[in-house]
């Protein structure tokens, strides 16, 4: 695959006014002649639902330059509409649980994420939606059939938030404190106004940052999201549920390939929490 660096023409984005106004109105076109009381009574009405934010412009060369660790590589794809990174799903810390395989993850995300027209929920515990910027994926905290919240229930997380699942894939359902490495805080890496850091993507393409806001930013919505001049449409985590989403903004979704790898060390692990599962 060819990394395409070249600038592409960028479509005009809407300040956050044009984005309230979006969220909050539709097109009402009415199909007769204004002024004519019969056709006002009588005609369809077609409403047009907008975009719940503008579409983020974002080049090959942005999504590279994201402080990615150490060994995951960043491809573009020719028609420059996803990206792919990789990456062997090895922290660079050292875990208390059983020594993994290096697995063979593949993310394919949007690279100019557009919203949708109206949020959608998270989908199966089972499946990632996203990966954080050390190659990790994660996965939905709240089981959508029972309510459950994974997170609390967990049995065995590390200090880092993770967890091993069936599959023996290291993986996380809320934020790490270690994407940066163990002895990195994230508050470290918080970007240059203030900012909470990047720290990974959802898979519909939009940014998830660290928890805490900055001052002046619009309170998160329900997907724990929210749009600013600055960053477009993003995510935040947060220490209590939702954690990472609320639900998904997204009008398109990548996806992630994955084969699991095992090794004799992890299937002797006793404790596989339960709930999560291979995708
Ligand atoms: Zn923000």
């Amino acid at each position: 695959m060819g990394n395409t660096t070249a600038p592409r023409p960028s479509r005009p984005r809407s300040g956050p006014t044009g984005l309230l106004t979006a969220a909050l109105t539709v097109l009402v076109l009415a199909g007769g002649a204004i002024g004519c009381s019969e056709a006002e009574s009588t005609a369809p009405i077609a409403v047009v639902a907008q975009p719940l934010c503008p579409t983020l412009e974002r080049t090959c060369k942005e999504v590279k330059a994201l402080a990615w660790a150490e060994g995951i590589t960043v491809e573009c794809g020719p028609d420059d509409e996803l990206f792919l990174v990789k990456s062997t799903g090895i922290p660079d810390y050292k875990m208390a649980t059983p020594k993994l395989a290096a697995q063979d993850w593949e993310f394919l995300v949007p690279l100019s994420p557009s919203c949708a027209t109206e949020t959608a929920p998270r989908g199966a515990v089972s499946v990632p939606d996203g990966m954080m910027l050390n190659g990790i994926p994660f996965y939905p905290a709240i089981d959508p059939t029972t309510g459950n919240d994974l997170v609390t229930t967990a049995k065995n997380p590390d200090d880092c938030a993770g967890n091993i699942g069936p599959g023996c894939a290291y993986q996380f359902r809320s934020v790490s404190s270690c994407i940066f490495g163990k002895d990195e805080p994230l508050a470290d890496h918080a970007d240059a106004d203030g900012h909470a850091a990047l720290i990974g993507l959802g898979l519909d393409g939009f940014a998830i940052y660290a928890p805490d806001t900055l001052a002046g930013e619009p309170a998160l919505d329900s997907c724990n999201g929210h749009y600013t001049e600055a960053r477009g449409y993003h995510y935040h985590g947060s220490e209590t549920a939702p954690y990472l989403m609320g639900c998904m903004v997204g009008a398109e979704r990548g996806d992630i390939r994955f084969t699991a790898r095992l090794t004799d060390e992890c299937l002797k692990f006793p404790k596989a929490p339960s709930g999560s599962g291979m995708p």
